[in-house]
């Protein structure tokens, strides 16, 4: 399950960048994935709640950005990528070819994993006198 293991990573780095700024409680997470890592939200989902159950992360909000694939071509052409429709899979598939020449082109975003922020909850620091 690729959901799975990529949550595992995400998590544990969240838990480890929670560490560092001593949270008691991590209370959200926003996640940029692009479209051309075909990870499921749902399965994503499933995976945070397994992940974080009975740490400080239990109840944590995910936010999941999707980012749209954009390619760079020879050409010039620089952008959004057209999809092949599969109706009978509702799925729209990237079609990873230069919508003005359809020549082979350069990935330049869809492809990332990424951690855009976390909301943490701090212990309180003692008043000192
Ligand atoms: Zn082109």
């Amino acid at each position: 399950m690729h959901e799975f293991s990529t949550m595992e990573g995400i998590v544990s780095a969240i838990r480890e960048e929670g560490k560092k700024h001593n949270a008691k409680a991590i209370t959200k997470v926003w996640l940029e994935i692009g479209e051309l890592t075909f990870l499921g939200e749902e399965q994503l989902r499933f995976a945070f709640e397994v992940l974080t159950k009975g740490t400080e992360m239990e109840g944590a909000e995910l936010v999941i950005e999707k980012v749209a694939p954009k390619v760079r071509c020879k050409c010039g052409y620089e952008g959004n990528v057209n999809y092949d429709e599969k109706e009978e899979f509702h799925i729209q598939f990237p079609i990873l070819k230069c919508p003005l020449c359809g020549s082979d082109v350069e990935i330049t975003s869809g492809r990332e994993c990424l951690i855009k922020n976390i909301e943490i909850e701090v212990e309180d620091v003692p008043y000192e006198r």
